[in-house]
């Protein structure tokens, strides 16, 4: 099964900006669409640890799965940013994966995405 994820480069650019401005904290979000990704939704990273770790904000994220869901779009992949690290999933994103949607990791050496916690690359097309 194929499972790729399709980006415009500006919603690229979009999270790149927003991991940029979290940084050197974690930062994580949601990228939502039909076939290709249409929206990048900022969430707050509220990890007691935020240069080490992610978690999304409860509440937002609920807020944020509701709105997609009025409007017709699915969650497509979540992303967060390892700013210190490779874009690999560290130990911990491989025991916390509970999403069955691709995992993006944002590191120092680029981006990949992953379905966690097998850790099969999942291939992002940018458009
Ligand atoms: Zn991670």
């Amino acid at each position: 099964m194929s499972q790729a994820l399709y980006l415009p480069r500006r919603l690229l650019r979009e999270t790149e900006a927003h991991l940029k401005g979290e940084a050197p904290r974690e930062g994580v979000g949601l990228w939502a669409g039909r076939r290709e990704v249409e929206r990048v939704i900022p969430l707050p990273n509220v990890h007691p640890s935020p240069l080490t770790g992610y978690l999304a904000e409860p509440l937002a994220l609920l807020k944020a799965l509701r709105e997609l869901e009025e409007e017709g779009l699915a969650l497509l992949a979540i992303y967060h940013s390892h700013p210190k690290g490779p874009a690999f999933p560290s130990p911990t994103d491989l025991k916390e994966a509970r999403w069955r949607v691709p995992y993006v990791i944002f590191g120092t050496d680029g981006f990949r995405a992953f379905l966690l916690p097998e850790g099969r690359e999942v291939e992002v097309v940018l458009l």
